[in-house]
């Protein structure tokens, strides 16, 4: 596109939180009731009638607020700043966030403040998307290979993956993209689902939900557990009873184990023939990890959506502890960090699964699969995106399911803007939502007095 002079001229921050715990959506062993939430940023530019980016970091109620005001803190970086500059090369802001030298002192490179800094950097590849007039899946299959593995940081990962092994591997990728362009337009990206199997379901909406999926066309659908051992032999007996033998059912730990444990919980549901066990344990245990793969084989293990970066990733794929990545699209410091994961994964050969659901997480994630698809590995066997039906109709451009498949987005961008009307309803706590309901409660609490 023609140079212009535009600049950020405001990097807006929203408390977006939505009442899911009432519903017991989203629930699992270790996250009981969680309101999916938002910290969402907007970047303003002074170019009449341009785009602008959207980008959010993911969180589950409380605590929103403190992600937001790390989005906050990053303005300085982000403000008069050239937007062809930015949208030509956004490794460059994303080595400025990550090197801050007072800011990385809050991580480094991990938590609320990289979050932050995904959210960010996240907004500026859905900016250029925007400006290229693509969706991030086709710019980025479209990238040339020299400039991707510029947008990487190398950093501590070299004894791993160097950038000339990148750069060999996204050139081969390359080869055949065409024709898996037309595949993947035609039927899109294989999904599971994870829609059944919150642990706050009882078994009726269980089986009811799990007769469905696959009526609806998943191959694959996914349980949590670690609560009560006898409840998820029930409950996996039933699942498998509603699927029959021929589609995967992958459980999620979300974390609840010691190793030990793990090892002893996983082979307690061995005869309903588990794909994987996701987060079996602290997602920081690489070889606690290690340890629970050697001890449920061959049973699958799978983690990524709480690992904090890619050196993380990179110490799963070289101790052996993971046979599945899962990458989240909000959890490390944006495209950039997980160009890295998906090079390393496709370096030691580990499918990627994506970790999605929440909210906006599926609507941001596809686009990194599918340019894995296209011009990296150039497989989607043994590879799904989580999916779980929860919240797309706030956004503009919402994920497209067909028969257990994402559909490629075609609009421009990174899929991240929300609608306003969702914006001015679920801005916490002054949207019309959350002043209706503390009005609510405060004529509960008054009858409640009266009537004690
Ligand atoms: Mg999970």
């Amino acid at each position: 596109m023609p140079a212009t002079d535009a600049r950020v001229i405001a990097v807006d921050t929203y408390d977006i939180r939505f009442p899911t715990s009432r519903e017991l959506d989203g629930s699992d062993a270790m996250n009981p009731d969680p309101d999916y939430s938002a910290a969402y940023v907007v970047l303003r530019t002074d170019a009449e009638q341009a785009p602008r980016g959207h980008g959010f970091a993911f969180t589950i109620g409380r605590g929103n607020e403190v992600q937001v005001a790390a989005v906050h803190a990053l303005r300085p970086h982000l403000l008069g700043r050239s937007v062809d500059a930015l949208c030509a090369d956004p490794g460059t802001l994303y080595r400025d966030l990550v090197g801050d030298s007072q800011l990385r002192w809050l991580g480094p490179e991990k938590g609320v403040m990289h979050m932050a800094i995904g959210a960010v950097v996240n907004a500026v590849w859905d900016l250029a998307a925007r400006r290229a007039g693509k969706p991030l899946w086709r710019l980025l299959a479209d990238a040339e290979p020299e400039w991707l593995v510029g947008q990487v940081d190398f950093r501590h990962l070299t004894d791993a993956l160097t950038p000339d092994e990148a750069l060999e591997l996204l050139r081969r990728g390359r080869a055949g993209a065409a024709a898996r362009t037309d595949r993947l337009l035609a039927t899109g990206y294989p999904a599971y689902t994870t829609s059944p199997g919150w642990l706050g379901y009882d078994d009726d909406k269980l089986t009811r939900l799990a007769v469905r999926a696959v009526a609806d066309g998943f191959r694959q659908i996914k349980l949590k557990v670690g609560a009560d051992l006898d409840d998820d032999i029930r409950r996996c007996r039933a699942a498998r009873a509603a699927i029959g033998p021929g589609v995967r059912l992958a459980l999620d730990a979300n974390q609840r184990w010691d190793v030990p444990e793990a090892i002893r919980w996983t082979n307690a549901l061995a005869e309903f023939d588990p794909y994987w066990i996701e987060e079996p344990t602290s997602p920081d245990d690489v070889l606690g990890h290690a340890a629970v793969r050697c001890g449920v084989a061959p049973v699958k293990v799978a983690t990524g959506e709480h690992a904090a970066n890619r050196i993380v990733f990179k110490q799963f794929l070289q101790a052996g502890a993971v046979d599945i990545v899962q990458i989240d699209a909000t959890r490390v410091a944006g495209v950039n960090e997980n160009l890295a994961v998906l090079l390393l994964a496709a370096k030691y050969g580990v499918p990627v699964c994506p970790h999605a659901g929440g909210v906006g997480l599926c609507e941001l994630v596809q686009h990194l699969a599918m340019f894995d698809y296209l011009a990296l590995t150039g497989t989607t066997e043994d590879r799904v995106i989580e999916y779980v039906d929860h919240l797309h109709d706030h956004f503009l451009d919402p994920v497209v399911i067909r028969a257990g498949h994402y559909t490629a987005p075609t609009a421009p961008g990174f899929s991240a803007a929300l609608r306003p009307e969702s914006i001015a309803r679920y801005t916490y706590p002054g949207g019309t939502f959350w002043t209706a309901d503390a009005a609510a409660k405060a004529a509960a609490e008054r009858v409640g007095g009266r009537a004690a």
